[in-house]
């Protein structure tokens, strides 16, 4: 088997030699566990938090470890009751050509409901999180405005679509022209601003001329700033990510909290910090209901970036923390 360990935390952006190739044989399989190959293995911003030892939600991958990250996976030898050889699942397994795992802890999917990729993507974590988060905490009603930014990846497209879903005007933000003709044209927001045009902070005031009732915090950095001004009375927001500053020291920043308090005494915001997985066990049906049936009915619509060979991980998670990506980011491990 083939894995991507980490060789060494990185201080602000990473580097490729954060990573080591390794080749390792497999155990055998005792009772209970499944032989898997990686299919695809899902890449996203949550990855960089799990380099670095600062305190955080989750547990941090220690040095030499395989890196961790959502996979579909097919099932090549089985020792689990439930599963056979062919079975495709979706599974935890990182970034490694093949894993053994415990049958219990993957989920089997059904490759003639959906493409098997979207497990990972909008019919997976990221669609729950943007599902989940406007929902539940944005709460969207009709006629308002939502503005979300790293519109064109999985969270981003999937909370302006459902916004409209629902009733709400959708604005998105994102990096250069190409990406915002494609928030308006291929997911049908209702307006689109490029977040590096000098003039941003500017366009983005133009694009909600009656304020903003829901931002979906995405990225932090200066979108937050040009989004605070903007605010309703009574507005949400979901605190998503912080993208823009996962690279940085800017997540100590706190110089400016007092100035920040009183907009939200001004203006009766709520804020609400959220990690999805604590939504799976009351919303996690509805969603996959829901989002199925959104997706079949061209309702909901996504885009992925398939990068092919497990060793071209490294360099594709570093370009997705800068915008390089251009919709869900995946890895091509092996062919279906
Ligand atoms: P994306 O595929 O959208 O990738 C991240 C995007 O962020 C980039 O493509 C880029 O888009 C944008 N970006 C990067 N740097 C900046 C910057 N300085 N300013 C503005 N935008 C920037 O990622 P996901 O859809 O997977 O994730 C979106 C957010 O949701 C992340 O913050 C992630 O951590 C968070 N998340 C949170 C979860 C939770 O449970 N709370 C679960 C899953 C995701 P562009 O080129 O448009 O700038």
């Amino acid at each position: 088997s083939t894995r991507i360990v980490l060789a060494s935390r990185p201080t602000g952006t990473p580097t490729p030699d954060n990573f080591r190739t390794e080749v390792v044989d497999l155990p055998g399989l005792s009772d209970g566990q499944v032989l898997l190959r990686t299919v695809y293995l899902s890449l996203d911003p949550y990855m960089r938090g799990r380099m670095s030892t600062a305190k955080s939600y989750a547990q941090h991958v220690e040095l030499g470890d395989v890196m961790v990250g959502g996979t579909v996976g097919q099932v090549v030898e089985s020792r689990h009751s439930g599963l056979t050889v062919g079975d495709y699942v979706l599974a935890g397994t990182g970034w490694q050509s093949h894993a053994v795992i415990n049958g219990d802890e993957v989920r089997k999917l059904d490759p003639d409901a959906a493409p098997l990729s979207t497990a990972l993507g909008v019919l997976g974590m990221p669609g729950f999180t943007a599902y989940s988060g406007l929902l539940k905490i944005g709460q969207p009603k009709e006629g308002e405005t939502v503005v979300v930014a790293a519109a064109t990846g999985p969270v981003g497209s999937a909370v302006g679509q459902i916004a409209k879903l629902k009733g709400a005007r959708a604005v998105g933000i994102a990096g250069g022209p190409e990406k915002c003709r494609a928030l308006i044209d291929e997911f049908g927001f209702d307006a689109a601003v490029d977040h590096r045009d000098p003039e941003f902070a500017q366009k983005l005031a133009d694009a909600v001329p009656d304020g903003i009732d829901v931002y979906f915090e995405n990225v932090g950095g200066h979108v937050a700033d040009a989004v605070m001004p903007l605010l309703n009375l009574y507005a949400r927001i979901p605190v998503c990510g912080l993208v823009a500053q996962y690279n940085g020291a800017d997540l100590e920043r706190r110089d400016r909290l007092p100035g920040f308090f009183s907009l939200v005494l001004v203006k009766s915001l709520t804020i609400r910090g959220f990690i999805q997985s604590e939504f799976v066990s009351e919303m996690y049906r509805d969603f996959l209901r829901d989002a199925s049936g959104w997706v079949r009915s061209g309702e909901l619509k996504y885009r992925e970036d398939i990068v092919d060979g497990l060793e071209n991980a490294p360099e594709a998670f570093i370009g997705l923390l800068e915008g390089k990506n251009f919709g869900k980011l995946l890895v091509q491990v092996a062919p279906e």
